[in-house]
C-alpha cells in the first residue's frame, strides 16, 4: 500500500510502533521495520551511551528505515539530539514538549521530523514550526497523555480538518479495524503502542507483559493529573495516588509519594503493584504475547479484509 506516510518513511505499511519507555528497545524496532513497518527507538528511557549502542544494534539488524522517539523533556535532551545527528538517524519522533527549536536543527541536517500532540493548538503551531508529520494521540492512550482528554474519534477529524500535513492517529489502536477507522476519520498512518508492548520482542518486564494480556476494560486510568497526565494499570501505587488525592494532597506530596524511577521499576523490572504500568485502554483487547512482526501482519490482513466487507456493505 502506498500513501504519504509509506512515501514520507520509505516503508511498506503506515503502521508505526510508539517509542515507548522501557518497551521500545533496537529489538522491538528492528522486528517492526523488518515487518515492513516503521520501528521507533524510545529514547526516554534511555541514558545517552545506552541510547546510542540501541541505534547502533539496530542499523546491524535491519537495512529498512527506523527511528528514534525522544521526549523533549528528557533531562539531557540535547545530548540524545547530538547522538540522532551524530549517528546519522534519518527519522525523529519529538513529543512532549516545544518542538520549535529542534525541528529546525533536524530539518538542516535534511532529517524526516515528527512530532506528537494531544490538541489542535499545538498541531498549528507544530505545521508552523515545518515538522513533516503529525501524531495526534487520543485520551485512550497509555502512559503521558494530553490535559484536554479528547478522544481519538473527536481528535482525528479535528485535526485533519486543521493541518494540511500527513496525519497519523494514536490511542486505542491495536487491530486492523480501528486502522481503518482511523483512516475514515482522515488518518494517513497510525501509531501503534500498547499492542507492541505486549510483543515477543518489547524489552519489558514478562510481569507487565503480562499484566496487559490479563487487563480488562476499565482497568486503566488517566491518573496523577496535578503532576502530568498519565495512563496507567489501576494497582497498589495508583491507589496510593487516589487514596492522596481524595485526602487533597499537595502537588509535593503526590511528587513525594512519585518518587523517581517507578516507570522503570514497573514496567522493566516487573514489580507490577509498586511500579508505574503505562498502557493504553486497547490493552483490554489484547490476549497474547506474539511475535511484533506476526501483529503487524494481522493487522494489514484485518485492514484489508475489514475494507472490503464495508466496501460491500448495503446501507
Ligand atoms: P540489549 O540486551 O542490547 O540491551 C542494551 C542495553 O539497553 C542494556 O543496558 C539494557 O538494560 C538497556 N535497555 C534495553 N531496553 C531498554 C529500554 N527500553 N530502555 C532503557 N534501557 C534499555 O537489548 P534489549 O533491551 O532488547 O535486551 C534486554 C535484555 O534484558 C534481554 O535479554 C531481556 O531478557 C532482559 N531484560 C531484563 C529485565 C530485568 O528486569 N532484569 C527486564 C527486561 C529485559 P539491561 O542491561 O538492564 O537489560
Ligand atoms: P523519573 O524521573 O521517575 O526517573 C527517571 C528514569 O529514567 C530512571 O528510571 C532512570 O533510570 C531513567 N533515565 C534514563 N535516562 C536518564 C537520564 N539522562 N537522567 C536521569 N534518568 C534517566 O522519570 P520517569 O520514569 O517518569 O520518566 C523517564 C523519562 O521518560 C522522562 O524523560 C519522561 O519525560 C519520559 N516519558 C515520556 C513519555 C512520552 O513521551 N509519551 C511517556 C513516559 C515517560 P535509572 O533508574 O537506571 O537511573
Amino acid at each position: 500500500m502506498s500513501n504519504r506516510v509509506t512515501e514520507l518513511f520509505g516503508i511498506r505499511y503506515p503502521i508505526v510502533q510508539g517509542g515507548m519507555i522501557w518497551c521500545s528497545g533496537w529489538k522491538l524496532a528492528t522486528a517492526v521495520s523488518n515487518a515492513g513497518g516503521l520501528g521507533l527507538i524510545g529514547g526516554g528511557s534511555m541514558y545517552p551511551d545506552v541510547f546510542r549502542e540501541h541505534i547502533r544494534k539496530a542499523r546491524a539488524a535491519t537495512q529498512k528505515p527506523f527511528g528514534v522517539n525522544l521526549p523533549l523533556i528528557y533531562p539531557q535532551v540535547d545530548d540524545m539530539v547530538n547522538i540522532v545527528i551524530e549517528e546519522g538517524v534519518r527519522i525523529v519522533f519529538t513529543s512532549a514538549g516545544n518542538p520549535k527549536k529542534y525541528t529546525s536543527m533536524f530539518k538542516q541536517q535534511g532529517m524526516v521530523v515528527v512530532h506528537v500532540i494531544a490538541n489542535q493548538k499545538f498541531a498549528v503551531k507544530c505545521e508552523e514550526t515545518g515538522v513533516d508529520a503529525i501524531v495526534a494521540e487520543g485520551f485512550e492512550a497509555g502512559g503521558h497523555n494530553g490535559m484536554e482528554e479528547t478522544t481519538t474519534l473527536a481528535l482525528i477529524p479535528l485535526i485533519r480538518k486543521s493541518v494540511k500535513v500527513p496525519l497519523i492517529a494514536a490511542g486505542g489502536i491495536a487491530s486492523g479495524r480501528a486502522m481503518l477507522a482511523a483512516f475514515a476519520l482522515g488518518a494517513e498512518g497510525v501509531q501503534i503502542g500498547s499492542r507492541f508492548a505486549a510483543s515477543e520482542e518489547s524489552s519489558a518486564h514478562t510481569a507487565f507483559k503480562q499484566k496487559i494480556v490479563e487487563a480488562r476494560d476499565g482497568d486503566t486510568k488517566l491518573t496523577l493529573k496535578s503532576i502530568i497526565p498519565v495512563r496507567l494499570i489501576k494497582n497498589e501505587f495508583v491507589r496510593k495516588v487516589e487514596e492522596l488525592e481524595a485526602r487533597g494532597a499537595s502537588r509535593e506530596e503526590l511528587l513525594e509519594l512519585l518518587g523517581r524511577g517507578r516507570a522503570k521499576l514497573g514496567m522493566f523490572e516487573g514489580n507490577t503493584e509498586e511500579g508505574e504500568l503505562e498502557i493504553g485502554q486497547v490493552s483490554a483487547l489484547i490476549d497474547e504475547i506474539r511475535p511484533a512482526g506476526e501483529i503487524v501482519e494481522e493487522i494489514m490482513r484485518e485492514f484489508h479484509q475489514a475494507k472490503q466487507e464495508l466496501a460491500g456493505e448495503k446501507f
